[in-house]
């Protein structure tokens, strides 16, 4: 039961004393930001592990705290107490050890510890942490809670932090009577040791990790629900603004039952909190029973917010309450596994809210979100494989990214459609069953589900989880027939800048494809470089498309004859729009590779000019986005793209409007949100979209709840086309709406507009609001990726700003996580795309390493040179030629 990992690679504590239960309990100072803690640790020793120690000492992980004084009794002689003589901390290693006069006793079977300290509310959203906030009164409030994954349980106490220490928790707080206090389990009791203070303790927690425990003391409104197997579901929100948890808390009740029979485990505790916490790092934190979330990806104003919100706070829900059973009740026996935790929760947050909410198709939507940004970082050198070996614990923190949630969910999504729902589904059944309060390898998983389909799974997961990258699958030979295609496809492992792979890497890869009848049922699984396939053809003029509705996370390189029968299925949407959607965001990355011809590029987005699908325009917004983007350097070409890049958005306008309509369906809403982003990109100086931007901004001044005239899903949109038309003025108004919003969401509308004003010293303004203090550091690279991302000046201005600003940027953000820094570093540098600046921002992160980020800078500057090829492939294409345009 317990995994002992002295003998792998794993740097883990010594494992003579193995945690079974932790009574801790906790008085925090929300005035002196400090707490008091004593934590009652019972263990069971290993004599086998103890045999081989010298057993005068235990050390167990901390950090950030003060130890007053630690000791022990063993169990068969619970009066003599044997105090530690020395109390050892270890900065580095994050560790604390307890040194005893004399070893612990061959013969001990069990061990209780004894350990007093205090710690430290922080204001970097990790540990036992302080979050300040403005109350309806508007008077300023800190609220206490927790965030302990990864490694973040030792800043609350002293305790075995790794997940495959499974204990039981028992919480109790003691809180200033007038406050109110939750954990992952129910309130026990509550007794009054004082007329300003009380004691709450909360039922013992099951069987679980340290990294899931969670607590939390503040005022709080709720509301709250049963669903109809018993759970009491609450959403806790901020005084007054119950109402806001409404949403989350009617999703979560059928969210929970949906899982219920998913799983066919119940979910195992009474009940489920989930809670608002105003500063926060993530988007939400799965712990047991008490979710903690972000309050823009938890809380809904019914009348302001937007469809756009809505589906997030679905999906963010859904998300983390997959986690309950996956990685809760089953969790990952070390943090290698972190990737199966986050990519299973990702496949389920799709799973459940295209269930919950079927007009918000999250599968087709799954194609340009999860699937596109996969992609995207999987085509670099610098990307890693799925299944990422982590000796030291600390080095999951870089692996929180699109690689384990995104690639790790495609490749989940790719195993469901090879297995079959019914396979796919029953599988999990039994390893929920068999694992449950266990610890697991993503190995465990497999062999379920080769258990109940006779398929290699193993083999087939192998191949995508421990190689990094993933297949460019190319056609190198056709043979048309009337009534069929023969095709030979050859695989090789792509980059996206085209250069020439270092080694060889073969993938076993399911063939799936689809012509004007549909989905073929054959699939076969190619594993060696080279295939043939024949499939039957409808008519002589038919067309095949390769990986059939995206389902596996690759790129395919198509012959030009198979690109021209697409014309007629992409223009009359005989195609399915995830297949359409792919086609072209595939495109992109070939050319950008040098694999395909910008001008063939340019061709085929032609066919899309009718287009009118939200998920293919999504596709279409990143091809076009991204190409503007980089012919931003070189003014004639960019001149000819932009006006290319106008049509096509002008051509979708009179299909989506401006007004949004009753009723209509929730794609629809996101497309005019999309297109009305483009129109910022693209048309913002268009006389129509100018002043119609103008009026609707306008009846917004005179009344900001008018979302009539201005709904949420366009105001940041709406902002960026007023700003680049405006100055100082719309700047001020833009500005000054962020003080009077009157939620996180609004006002995340301002910041991610703010950067587009065209005035460089407004921009330059802005990157210094961002770090003034008063934007809190879960949000201030929003608005220095709105100055980063909003043309060729606003780069440098970002870029200037960030070298500058360095040592306040790194104070800010000093041990907060660190993807505050990871965004920050690509909004700001990310950008560019030339040699020379990638060797400038190299140059700097050379003298000033920000090693906890070395990743995403490698990550960065492999894109940034990628993309200075690119631009190189273009100039040297006939798109600088004006007549290639005047010919279109
Ligand atoms: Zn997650």
């Amino acid at each position: 039961m317990i995994v002992n990992d002295t003998s792998s690679e794993r740097v883990v504590l010594p494992g003579y004393v193995v945690p079974e239960r932790y009574d801790l309990s906790l008085t925090p100072d929300l005035k002196a930001f400090t707490f008091k803690g004593k934590v009652v640790i019972d263990f069971a020793i290993d004599s086998d592990e103890l045999a081989k120690s010298n057993g005068h000492q235990i050390i167990l992980h901390a950090q950030e705290l003060l130890f007053e004084s630690a000791s022990y009794t063993l169990d068969d002689n619970k009066d003599t107490t044997i105090e530690a003589e020395q109390i050892n901390v270890n900065l580095k290693e994050t560790t604390v050890t307890f040194v005893f006069p004399s070893a612990i006793p061959a013969t001990a079977k069990n061990l209780q510890l004894t350990v007093v300290y205090q710690g430290f509310l922080n204001n970097q959203m990790a540990g036992f942490y302080r979050s300040s906030y403005t109350n309806m009164k508007g008077e300023s409030c800190i609220m206490a809670s927790t965030q302990f994954e990864a490694l973040d349980a030792r800043r609350a106490f002293p305790c075995v932090d790794e997940p495959a220490r499974k204990a039981v928790f028992l919480v109790s707080l003691t809180i200033p009577s007038d406050l109110q206090c939750c954990s992952n389990m129910p309130e026990r009791s509550s007794v009054s040791l004082d007329p300003h203070t009380r004691q709450v303790s909360f039922w013992p927690t099951p069987r679980m990790s340290t990294y899931l425990l969670a607590f939390c003391v503040g005022e709080f409104d709720f509301v709250q629900a049963q669903t109809t197997s018993g759970v009491l579901i609450k959403v806790y929100t901020p005084v007054g603004k119950s109402k806001q948890g409404e949403f989350a808390l009617d999703c979560a009740c059928n969210c929970l039952e949906l899982y219920n029979q998913f799983f066919k485990v119940p979910y195992p505790l009474p009940k489920l909190d989930m809670i608002a916490i105003p500063e926060f790092a993530a988007g939400a934190m799965e712990n047991w029973g008490l979710v903690t979330y972000r309050e823009v990806d938890l809380l809904i104003d019914p009348t302001l917010a937007s469809s756009q919100q809505k589906q997030r706070v679905a999906v963010v829900v859904n998300h983390e309450l997959a986690h309950q059973w996956f990685g809760n009740l089953v969790t990952m026996d070390w943090w290698s596994g972190l990737w199966l935790n986050e990519s299973f929760a990702s496949w389920c947050e799709n799973y459940a809210t295209d269930a919950l909410y079927p007009d918000f198709h999250m599968w087709d939507q799954f194609v340009t979100g999860h699937l596109a940004a996969a992609l995207r970082l999987d085509a670099l050198q610098s990307s890693h494989p799925i299944d990422v070996p982590i000796r030291h614990a600390e080095e999951v923190n870089q692996v929180f990214d699109a690689i384990s949630y995104c690639k790790g969910a495609a490749v989940v999504r790719m195993i469901q459609a090879v297995l079959g729902f019914n396979a796919f589904q029953e599988g999990l059944q039994h390893y929920m069953k068999d694992f449950a309060y266990k610890n697991t390898s993503s190995t465990d998983l497999w062999q379920a589900w080769e258990k109940v389909s006779g398929l290699p799974v193993g083999e087939l997961m192998g191949s995508w989880t421990h190689q990094m990258g993933f297949p460019l699958l190319k056609v190198v030979k056709e043979e048309w027939k009337s009534d069929s295609v023969t095709l030979e496809l050859e695989q090789s492992w792509f980059l996206s800048d085209g250069t020439v792979p270092p080694e060889k890497k073969l993938w076993t890869i399911p063939i799936m494809t689809c012509t004007a009848d549909g989905p073929q049922a054959d699939m076969t699984l190619m594993r060696e470089e080279t295939a043939s396939v024949t499939i039957p053809l409808p008519s002589e003029s038919g067309w095949i498309k390769l990986n059939a509705g995206q389902q596996v996370p690759m790129r395919i390189l198509w012959t030009s004859e198979m690109l021209k029968r697409y014309q007629d299925p992409i223009q009359n949407g005989k195609m399915n729009a995830m297949d359409r959607a792919g086609l072209v965001t595939d495109a992109y990355a070939l050319v950008k590779a040098g694999h395909m011809k910008p001008e063939q590029l340019i061709q085929l987005l032609q066919y899309y000019l009718k287009e009118t699908e939200y998920v293919v325009w999504e596709g279409l917004a990143m091809v076009l986005g991204g190409i503007d983007s980089i012919v931003s350097e070189d003014v004639e070409l960019s001149k000819q793209f932009h006006a290319f890049g106008k049509r096509m958005v002008l051509n979708l306008l009179p299909h989506v409007g401006w007004q949004a309509q009753t009723g209509e369906p929730h794609l629809t809403t996101l497309l005019r949100g999309l297109l009305i982003g483009l129109l910022s990109d693209f048309a913002f100086d268009d006389e129509g979209v100018a002043a119609e931007a103008k009026s609707r901004f306008q009846s917004f001044l005179d009344n900001p709840n008018d979302v009539q005239s201005l709904p949420s899903d366009i105001r940041s949109q709406v902002f960026k086309i007023v700003l680049q038309n405006g100055g100082a003025t719309e700047y001020e108004q833009v500005k000054g709406y962020y003080k009077t919003a009157s939620d996180n969401a609004e006002r995340k509308h301002v910041l991610n507009s703010l950067g587009s004003i065209q005035d460089k010293s407004l921009k330059v303004q802005t990157m210094e609001w961002m770090t003034s203090g008063e934007i809190k550091i879960q949000d201030f690279f929003y608005g220095m990726g709105s100055v980063g991302r909003s043309n060729k000046m606003g780069r440098e201005v970002a870029w200037q700003y960030f070298q500058d600003d360095f040592e306040k940027i790194k104070g800010m953000v000093a041990s907060a996580s660190s993807s505050l820094m990871d965004a920050c570093i690509v909004m700001c540098c990310g950008g560019f795309c030339s040699d020379e600046k990638a060797k400038e921002i190299e140059q700097f992160f050379e003298a000033h390493p920000v090693p906890k980020s070395s990743r995403k800078i490698e990550q960065t500057l492999e894109n940034m040179r990628a993309n200075a090829n690119f631009l190189k492939l273009l100039q040297s294409s006939d798109l600088s030629k004006e007549t290639f345009w005047s010919n279109l």
